[in-house]
């Protein structure tokens, strides 16, 4: 099947001459020249190229980013544009930021001349995850989970594991979350892949404590999982005779949870402490209603984001953001957990202003259950161990 592509630009010499040359590599090729023809059509955004030019009307190309983000866009996209090179780099590495799938940049005064080596870089590339691929993974439990300790930062001892998604794909390899996350949200398949997830993550616990480990297991739990039809009897039907180990389930939130149907959560979540489980809001501080969510809804955990943690030791305003946290979470009664510790001195200063609980590289990066089952009977027997292990899945 020949390869799809799109030519974004509001200058119509360019989109043909873009088209022209696209078609020479076997493209088919559409073109459009401003954002609304592209809301207007959005068939035409389901291209496995985008040409993108960095400057649309009145929108600039961060504007423009911005909108194919929102779309939870996998196409690859090559920037074209009379931009500077810095601002091009500032342009890649905030599309990147944002997960998108950046190819580089390509001036316009070498679209003639420069295009080929682009192409050729995509097509060695494996093309990313269609939507049928990722449920097909569901359904034939391609999925894996990583594990990642969380630590008693007071007392050296290993609490439980944040569980982490894992794509064991035959053609490409071992994919991470960023690659699939956004693709799931964008195709209604978070409700399947939480499912799938949460019975991995029994099925190793009930493992664990076989070995007589009774650990905190959280899972990520995306706001649409909760809103996903008839989840509480669901969850109940998959739980029915795994009542005992309700306690030691942690679901991890982001501050997105409660942002659209703010009463609905707080049923949802009520309802599922009332089972037992624990509920922790992941990720605090980098959403918009922190506060709010706080407030109205019953967390036991909370998580400092790891862009706050990560620089503790260099930053004094991310040090006094992370102390303030600590603080805020101890006067609500939370367990707070620093996530995202690198090195000794951001766990000496977490230590030291009193942190509950951690969880980082310095600690252990995501390991494989059995790189883990290792690293715990080592843990066991030194409680302050910090040594990896050789196998590792991130
Ligand atoms: P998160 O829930 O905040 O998970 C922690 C992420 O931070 C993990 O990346 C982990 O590998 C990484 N990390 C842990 N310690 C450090 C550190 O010291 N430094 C740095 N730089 N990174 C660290 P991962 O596994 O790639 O997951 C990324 C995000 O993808 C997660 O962020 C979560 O939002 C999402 N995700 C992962 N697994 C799942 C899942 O099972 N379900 C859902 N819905 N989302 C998931
Ligand atoms: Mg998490
Ligand atoms: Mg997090």
């Amino acid at each position: 099947m020949p390869s799809s592509a799109l030519v974004i630009d509001d200058d119509s010499d360019v989109q043909l001459l873009g088209k022209m040359l696209l078609c020479k590599h076997g493209y088919n090729v559409v073109t459009a020249g401003s954002l609304g023809e592209l809301a207007r059509q959005p068939a035409l955004l389901e291209a496995e190229l985008i040409v993108l030019d960095f400057g649309l009307g009145e929108f600039t190309g961060l504007d423009i980013l911005d909108y194919l983000y929102d779309l939870r866009l996998n196409a690859a996209i090559l920037l074209l544009s009379s931009c500077s090179e810095e601002t091009a780099d500032h342009a890649i590495a905030t599309g990147k930021a944002r997960s998108l799938r950046m190819l580089g940049f390509l001036p316009k005064s070498q679209l003639l001349t420069h295009l080929t080596p682009f192409l050729e870089q995509l097509k060695a590339t494996p093309k990313a995850p269609t939507c049928d691929e990722l449920a097909t993974a569901i359904s034939a439990k391609q999925l894996c989970l990583a594990f990642q300790p969380k630590k008693d930062l007071q007392n050296g001892q290993v609490t439980g594991v944040e569980a982490l998604v894992r794509w064991e794909d035959p053609k490409r390899g071992m994919l991470y979350p960023d690659t699939f996350i956004p693709l799931a949200e964008k195709s209604g398949l978070m409700g399947p892949l939480t499912w799938c997830i949460l019975e991995l993550a029994f099925e190793q616990q009930e493992k664990w404590q076989a070995l007589g480990w009774n650990l905190q297991v959280a899972i990520n739990v995306p706001a649409a999982f909760l809103q996903s039809e008839h989840m509480l009897e669901k969850f109940d039907k998959l739980t029915q005779h795994r009542k005992s180990a309700l306690p030691y389930l942690t679901l991890e939130l982001t501050e997105s949870v409660g942002v659209e149907c703010l009463g609905y959560a707080r049923h949802i979540l009520e309802a599922l402490r009332q089972r037992g489980c624990k509920l922790a809001l992941d990720d605090f501080g980098t959403g918009y209603s922190s506060l709010i969510q706080l407030h109205r809804l019953p967390f036991n955990e909370l998580k400092i984001d790891r862009s706050f943690v990560s620089h503790i030791d260099q930053d004094s305003r991310a040090l006094a953001i992370t102390l303030s946290v600590v603080d805020l979470g101890k006067q609500l009664g939370m367990t707070v957990v620093a996530e995202g510790i690198e090195n000794a001195a951001q766990q000496t200063l977490l230590v030291e202003a009193g942190c509950p609980a951690g969880q980082g590289y310095y600690i252990s990066r995501p390991l494989t259950a059995q790189a883990f089952n290792r690293w715990m009977k080592e843990a066991l027997e030194q409680p302050t161990l910090r040594k990896e292990p050789e196998e590792r899945v991130h």
